[in-house]
């Protein structure tokens, strides 16, 4: 068993392996020299300093897992099963591609000092002294990284510009009535926000706008997205999505013979939601691993059927003093139903589908959350009226 990716999904997988009984050789390989570690640190504690990094507390010798760092996978050969590694060649029996993603770079922004990405242990440390210092920075993209890294350098108190191309925070993933009040958080933590920005020039001092506006800047933090790390990928024969992401089926495998595919790089066909899902969060590269194992060990058993990935997606984010929860997946026609005062400080947004509570959104309601997450499992029938009350219980409305 190879797995190429040391980050949550792979280490994961490792762990989940192990769990249910593979009783073979696991060998875990990634491009990162750092002993494997969480991310969502990175943009909160880890940023500000209170904690030094977010290495996972998992004992790899004692599982039986052999653990090779700083080593790139560069190519597949899925007929000869091998991979081609900056170190040399690697056979496996099956594999598991989890190499995560990848930041979207701002074109001619890469090589320029003072310009930063935030996906890595080493970015976050290449970023602490510039909050540590007070420096003043410009941030691109509001979405949920640029929203958590304004966040943390304003706590620690940088003067702080956010530039988002669209006319509002988080634009790729909520409906502008449901961003609308987001927009506050920004001004209301001391943020500057400037929407419909278009970046026509980025260099040492900062960034020229669309518009001739310049913006100084001592550092500028790029957060406009990240892709699937595949490239890797190319010419192996492995079918990937249009979005780059691995095409995988229901049961996380991959277009070759025992290659499965799990985490960030990973999409997959949700039967719930009706369209192939590509997931970056957090949960999914916790649980996407459980089903891997489960299709690896029981593929090696009789009269095993499979089992098949199609949950409820959950992710959280920490910005502006709020903690926003989501759990399930909308599209442009479910209908919304509000519960709560969006001025406030404690608000959810459900989406319905006939009827049928598909999605949920919870500011500072944790409860509606862990709630309307079972609900969605469930596929529950909500009562709209009872639903936009928000001293009804979810579970009861
Ligand atoms: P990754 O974590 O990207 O790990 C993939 C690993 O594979 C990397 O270490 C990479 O170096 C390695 N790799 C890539 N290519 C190769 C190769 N060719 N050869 C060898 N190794 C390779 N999600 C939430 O739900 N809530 C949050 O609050 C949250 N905060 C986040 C904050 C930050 C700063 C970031 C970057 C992400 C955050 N996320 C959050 C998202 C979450 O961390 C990711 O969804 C999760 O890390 C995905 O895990 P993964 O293992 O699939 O990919």
């Amino acid at each position: 068993m190879v797995i190429v990716g040391a980050g949550m999904a792979g280490v994961q997988t490792a762990v989940a392996l192990r769990e249910q009984g593979w009783t073979g050789g696991v060998l875990l390989l990634g491009a990162e020299a750092h002993q494997p570690y969480d991310r969502p640190p990175l943009s909160k504690a880890v940023l500000l300093g209170k904690a030094d990094g977010s290495a996972f507390d998992v004992d790899f010798a004692a599982l039986g897992v052999e653990l090779r760092l700083g080593v790139s996978v560069t190519g597949l050969d899925t007929g000869a099963r091998r991979l081609e590694t900056s170190s040399g060649p690697v056979p496996y029996d099956v594999l598991v591609i989890a190499t995560g993603a990848e930041p979207i770079t701002l074109p001619g922004a890469e090589g320029v000092p003072g310009v930063h990405l935030l996906r890595t242990l080493d970015d976050a440390e290449r970023l602490r002294p510039v909050l540590a210092g007070q420096r003043e920075v410009v941030v691109v993209g509001a979405g949920w990284i640029g929203a958590e890294f304004a966040t943390a350098a304003r706590e620690a108190g940088c003067a702080v510009t956010v530039v988002e191309a669209a006319d509002r925070p988080l634009a790729g993933a909520l409906p502008a009535e449901v961003a609308a009040p987001m927009a506050g958080w920004y001004a209301d933590y001391g943020v500057e926000l400037v929407t419909g920005a278009r970046v026509a020039a980025v260099d040492e001092e900062g960034l020229l706008l669309g518009d001739g506006t310049r913006l100084r800047a001592e550092a500028v933090v790029v957060g406009i997205g990240a892709r699937p790390a595949t490239g890797w990928l190319a010419g192996s024969g492995v079918e990937l999505a249009a979005d780059g992401s691995i095409a995988a089926d229901e049961r996380l495998r991959a277009s070759a013979p025992d290659v499965y595919a799990v985490g960030d790089c990973a999409s997959f066909p949700s039967a719930r939601y009706g369209e192939r899902l590509l997931v970056h969060h957090w949960d999914n590269a916790l649980q996407g691993p459980r089903t891997v194992a489960a299709n690896v060990v029981g593929s090696r058993t009789a009269h095993f059927t499979g089992s098949v990935y199609d949950p409820v997606p959950y992710f959280w984010s920490e910005q502006f003093g709020r903690f926003v929860q989501y759990a399930g997946h909308h599209a442009a026609a479910d209908e919304l139903v509000w519960r709560g005062d969006p001025e406030g400080a404690a608000w959810s947004v459900c989406w319905l589908r006939e009827g049928a509570l598909v999605a949920l959104l919870a500011v500072g309601r944790p409860r509606d959350l862990a709630q309307g997450r079972k609900l969605i499992e469930q596929g529950a029938r909500l009562d709209r009226a009872r639903a936009a009350d928000p001293s009804v219980p979810l579970k009861s409305a």
